[in-house]
């Protein structure tokens, strides 16, 4: 049964999710997709390409068709086989650690607002889905692209407690920035994401709330675990 489960698991920035969906794909044996990665790369292309990005504002009636851009992008996904992991490709090119910086952190959250992206993104995850056996990581995921998934997951946790995780990792990485910086972007994209028109992030109805803001990864780990656990036994 396990092999077929498709698993969504949303929530609010930096909470974790990516850790958690991958260490489940890993333990069930099945795909990973972190839709998260999708924006991203369409971002990083509107970056590159000069498209120009809305503001929240001046989303209703902006005047640019994205349809014709949306058609030069391609967004695909490979394993890498050092590390079983599924890794994000745009036009062919691994852009896994090009989508993960602050310029793209500042407005990939503008341009998932955007309609005709997120009808985009939507349908090419939801072929992901079609044999199943997938985790899927995001903020619409078990409210818009898999209303049906065998388990929803919310998690949330302090902003404060997600924007000291993040702001470790970005110091990790070598990047130059202040927490203030980093709180004002967590903060600011949970903002966005939950008002924009177009499948705003919220809880399903029928969604399990892991609220990780005490929890180690192997506790969240296990949590989700419980959940697929108690499927088995109610099928
Ligand atoms: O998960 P991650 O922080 O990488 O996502 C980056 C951004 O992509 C989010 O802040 C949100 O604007 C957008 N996103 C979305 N719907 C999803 C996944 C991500 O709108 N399913």
């Amino acid at each position: 049964m396990h092999s077929r489960m498709v698993i969504a698991i949303d929530g609010f920035s930096s909470c974790g999710k990516s850790t958690v969906a991958k260490a489940i794909a890993k333990r069930l044996g099945i795909k990973y997709i972190d839709s998260g990665a999708m924006y991203r790369a369409v971002t990083l292309y509107f970056m590159r390409n000069d498209v120009p990005i809305p503001d929240p504002e001046e989303l209703v009636d902006f005047p640019f068709d994205f349809i014709p851009v949306l058609n030069n992008i391609q967004i695909t996904f490979q394993v890498n086989p050092e590390t079983g992991l599924s890794e994000v490709y745009l036009n062919g090119e691994n852009v896994e650690h090009s989508i993960r910086t602050m310029e793209i952190n500042e407005r990939v959250s503008h341009v998932s607002a955007i309609k005709s992206v997120r009808k985009k993104m939507v349908e090419l995850q939801q072929q992901e889905g079609v044999q199943g056996g997938l985790v899927m990581d995001g903020r619409d995921i078990g409210t818009t692209v898999f209303p049906h998934a065998d388990l929803k997951i919310f998690m949330k946790a302090d902003p404060m407690i997600r924007a000291e995780r993040r702001y470790k990792e970005l110091l990790a990485k070598g990047v130059d920035i202040s927490m203030e910086d980093v709180i004002s972007n967590v903060v600011g994209r949970d903002y966005e994401d939950s008002h924009r028109e177009e499948s705003p992030l919220r809880k399903a109805d029928d969604a399990i709330v892991l609220d990780n803001t005490h929890l180690n990864q192997a506790e969240q780990v296990d949590f989700v675990v419980k959940e697929i656990e108690k499927l088995k036994v109610g099928c």
